[in-house]
């Protein structure tokens, strides 16, 4: 029999990368706390017409990448394929918004059918928060400023936080005129797809990855140059509120993200480890969504990470310094003791002394081979423990147990096994 495969571009992950991810997570949880952003979890399944309403027929998300699927009960599924649209259905199902402005976080598996390469898989995974509610400028430097805090607290660098506005939906609507235009003149140099986007999305050929394209685009008329007065001053203010908190960034009057849903304000932080999939972070403000889904005019602010790829620059920024502060967030949390055991009495023995130690809060690794002391002492060095327990039938029966400093000089002393918060202080202390 043929061994079973998981599906293309859905990933295991296995406990040496989980305890990376854990502890990325647990970082982000800290900080959003910090911030008042409260956690949320939504299905990951949701009827398909949210996500047509919210993130728009038009975009490459909807149109081409969803895993949608009719129920045994004929209702249209879909794996959900990003955060915020669910976020909001369930802020308006919960009446969540008549209770004022909501600062939410979450962290979960996101799906689209795309080709699987390096940063990019079908089944991902995102963390991400949403300010709805929030209006001024200033809401989206508080928000902008997480995401890079929280980058910066895990050490990591080689960021670059790129910005731009896309006005209002006024403002879009004379622009597109003015770029579909522009591009008509030049229709026929245009990729296939940008020119399959002519008429469903022009926006989005900005942002296309096409080098010829690319180069074309240098001369196409920018959406600065389109915004109103009202827009303009806007973007100055979240321009000036990021120089004031000393946080760099750089205009990019390209960046347009994927979704229909955002106006002015957009962003997005890339690394320059990432080749190609080089944005960890892209958001922005999305003042239609709520009332496209059916809510009262609410404005709004967010950004969505990439879990995946934020490891792959942790573990790059490890690398290249691994005493830093990236290489202490991915290295594996070493146990306090590994106990090393051998004879009928002691392996008794030392499953209780292993489990009342660990009711303590210690970690500590039982080595359960029945294997010669040599054999388990080495394998106590390579797991990084700072002690060595050592308990053999001679030890057992004197109801004592050696303790070995591995990591640090210092010599090896007995205890009495039952002597447990004694033994606790020596394997805790610093
Ligand atoms: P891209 O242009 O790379 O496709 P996107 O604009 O589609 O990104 P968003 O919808 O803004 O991405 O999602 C936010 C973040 O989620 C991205 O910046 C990226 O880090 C991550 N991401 C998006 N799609 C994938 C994927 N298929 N695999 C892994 N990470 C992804
Ligand atoms: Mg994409």
């Amino acid at each position: 029999m043929t061994q079973l495969q998981s599906l293309r571009g859905m990933v295991d992950l296995l406990p040496q990368a989980l305890q990376r991810w854990q502890a990325v997570e647990a970082e982000a949880r800290a900080h959003f706390q910090r911030s008042g952003f409260g956690e949320i979890r939504t299905p990951l399944m949701e009827p398909t017409d949210l996500f047509c309403r919210g993130i728009g027929e038009a975009t490459d998300v909807v149109g081409k990448e969803m895993y949608t699927f009719n129920d045994r009960g004929e209702r249209s599924c879909t794996l959900r394929p990003e955060g915020t649209a669910s976020v909001v259905r369930s802020a308006l199902q919960h009446g969540l918004l008549t209770q004022g402005p909501q600062k939410l976080w979450y962290a979960g598996p996101m799906f689209r059918y795309e080709r699987p390469q390096a940063g990019r898989q079908r089944q991902f995974h995102q963390i991400g928060v949403e300010w709805l509610g929030a209006s001024n400028a200033r809401s989206d430097v508080e928000v902008i400023a997480l995401a890079w805090d929280f980058l910066a607290s895990l050490g990591v660098g080689g960021l670059e936080l790129q910005l731009n506005s896309l006005g209002s939906a006024d403002d879009r609507k004379g622009y597109r005129t003015a770029l579909v235009a522009w591009l008509e003149q030049i229709a026929e140099q245009l990729d296939e797809d940008s020119r399959a986007r002519l008429s469903t999305n022009p926006l989005r050929i900005l942002d296309s990855k096409n080098k010829a394209t690319q180069a074309l685009l240098e001369s196409a008329p920018t959406l600065i140059d389109a915004l109103s007065s009202e827009s303009r001053t806007r973007f100055d203010l979240v321009q000036q509120g990021l120089t004031t908190l000393g946080i760099p960034f750089c205009l990019n009057p390209r960046l347009v993200r994927g979704l229909d849903y955002y106006c002015h304000t957009a962003f997005e932080i890339t690394s320059d480890q990432l080749g190609a999939q080089a944005t960890v972070c892209g958001g922005g403000r999305y003042d239609g969504l709520v009332s496209q889904l059916g809510g009262a005019d609410t404005p709004a602010v967010g950004w969505a990470l990439g879990l995946e790829r934020l490891l792959l620059v942790l573990e790059a920024a490890a690398k290249a310094d691994p005493v830093g502060r990236a290489a202490q967030v991915v290295t594996a949390p070493k146990p306090d003791a590994y106990l090393v055991n051998r004879g009928a009495q002691a392996e008794g023995a030392a499953l209780a002394l292993a489990r009342a130690l660990r009711s303590q809060g210690l970690t500590v690794e039982l080595d359960s081979s029945g294997a010669a002391f040599g054999k388990q002492f080495k394998r106590a060095d390579r797991c990084g423990a700072r002690f060595a327990l050592v308990l053999g039938d001679e030890e057992a029966g004197r109801g004592e147990v050696l303790i070995k400093p591995l990591l640090e000089k210092g010599d090896e002393a007995t205890w009495a096994i039952d002597a447990i918060s004694a033994m606790v202080d020596v394997l805790q202390s610093r």
